[in-house]
């Protein structure tokens, strides 16, 4: 199953995904990055869309 996977490197933080998602999956570790927590996530791809900075794609996790 695709999961929502972030590029750590590039995310500033700004928490639009994690404010999107309905099951609060994404968390921002300390104010810098933001994470998923797959095993919560149930691939909605919302969080795909709220990124300004479209770092966030869906992927085949295992
Ligand atoms: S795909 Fe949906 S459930 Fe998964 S992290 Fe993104 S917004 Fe949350
Ligand atoms: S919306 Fe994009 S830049 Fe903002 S916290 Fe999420 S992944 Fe990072």
């Amino acid at each position: 199953m695709k999961k929502a996977v972030i590029d750590e490197k590039n995310c500033v933080a700004c928490g639009c995904c994690a404010r999107v998602c309905p099951r609060n999956a994404i968390i921002i570790h300390r104010g810098v990055t933001a994470k998923v927590e797959h095993s919560v996530c149930i691939s909605c791809g919302m969080c795909v869309r709220s990124c300004p900075a479209s770092l966030i794609k869906m992927e085949e996790t295992v």
